[in-house]
């Protein structure tokens, strides 16, 4: 989508501090960090959000939720850490191209505000 900022990120128009990426996917730091350690991983593709998911994503976000202890370990998040999908307006989504948040290195609380 031509509009989507993080489509723009992750064609490479919008430069980011990019912690991993592959053919399908890409993990950056967030730009309003939340916890000491706070980065994003998105599909390549644009699916709106977690409700758009389909069958067919299901390899793709089988890839992503493979790679989480892989990218959570590469930024020493040995003590745990916490992976959230923020998903529409209950949710506070506010971009709109599915991502996941991978927060750590500070004891989070729950239940989430
Ligand atoms: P959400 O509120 O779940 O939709 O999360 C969107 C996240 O994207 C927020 O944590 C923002 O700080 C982050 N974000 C927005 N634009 C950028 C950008 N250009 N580079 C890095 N992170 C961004
Ligand atoms: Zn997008």
């Amino acid at each position: 989508m031509s509009d989507c900022i993080f489509c723009k990120i992750a064609n490479g128009e919008i430069p980011v501090n990019v912690v991993y990426e592959d053919d399908r996917i890409l993990s950056f730091h967030d730009a309003d960090p939340q916890a000491p350690v706070h980065v994003l991983i998105i599909p390549k593709k644009h699916i709106p959000t977690m409700d758009d998911v389909t069958e067919e994503d299901g390899e793709l976000i089988a890839h992503i939720m493979l790679k989480v202890k892989d990218i959570a370990k590469e930024l020493g998040l040995n003590n745990g850490y916490r992976l959230v999908n923020n998903c529409g307006e209950d949710g506070f989504q506010t971009v709109k191209h599915l991502h996941f948040h991978l927060l750590g290195k500070r004891r989070m609380t729950w239940p989430p505000g």
